[in-house]
């Protein structure tokens, strides 16, 4: 079994552009190439798990967020990092596509996304991270068996925090969250955290 950091795409892997599936359009966040190589050098698999409910507002195509992938892949190439996996949910409750139009499970903070991808991918989720810039995102790591970390740049505004949306550290940026992982790893008594 393998080990893999889930990263959010928007707002944390890259550039937040609501709705956006313009490739022209995509940009990372500060430090993302830097740190998806770093966790790839140490034996992680790179995940994205991404909310796209535009797919079931109707605002743009399941095909779409191919060029998307496409595109973030090949920014990330610059940096010698390829993804491992896409998982993306198309639902939202509140849709106008049938039939994406329903309460799934796979819509953060719901973990089933990452449950899909460990399955999928062979992938062990006690020795696995997610990443993102909102609770939600930490809500769905947790709730899957993963250590989960936030990304602290001003994204989360409403602060609900309860035991299950406990990030193990809020990181400033994707390079801090790396190394900050990179320490756990190593085993540095420097560090502090809240996690298992
Ligand atoms: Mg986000
Ligand atoms: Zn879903």
């Amino acid at each position: 079994m393998r080990k893999a950091i889930f990263i959010d795409k928007d707002g944390t892997l890259i550039k937040d552009v609501p709705y956006n599936v313009d490739p022209g359009l995509i940009v990372l966040e500060p430090y993302a190439g830097k740190a998806m190589q770093l966790f790839q050098e140490q034996g992680y698999m790179l995940v994205v798990i991404t909310n796209q409910s535009g797919i079931a507002r109707g605002y743009f195509r399941e095909e779409q967020l191919e060029g998307v992938q496409q595109k973030i892949n090949a920014l990330l190439g610059e940096y010698k990092v390829l993804l491992d996996g896409f998982f993306y949910c198309p639902h939202h409750p509140e849709g106008t596509i049938f039939p994406y139009a329903i309460n799934c499970n796979c819509r953060k903070p719901n973990p089933g996304m990452l449950l899909t991808a460990a399955e999928q991918l062979g992938i062990d989720l006690k020795q696995s991270w997610m990443i993102g810039d909102i609770l939600h995102d930490v809500e769905a790591g947790n709730q899957a068996g993963c250590r989960s970390l936030l990304i602290n740049n001003g994204h989360e505004t409403e602060w609900k925090i309860n035991p299950q949306r406990q990030p193990v550290y809020v990181a400033s940026d994707l390079l801090d969250a790396a190394q900050f992982i990179t320490k756990v790893n190593q085993h540095d008594p420097t560090i502090s955290f809240t996690g298992k």
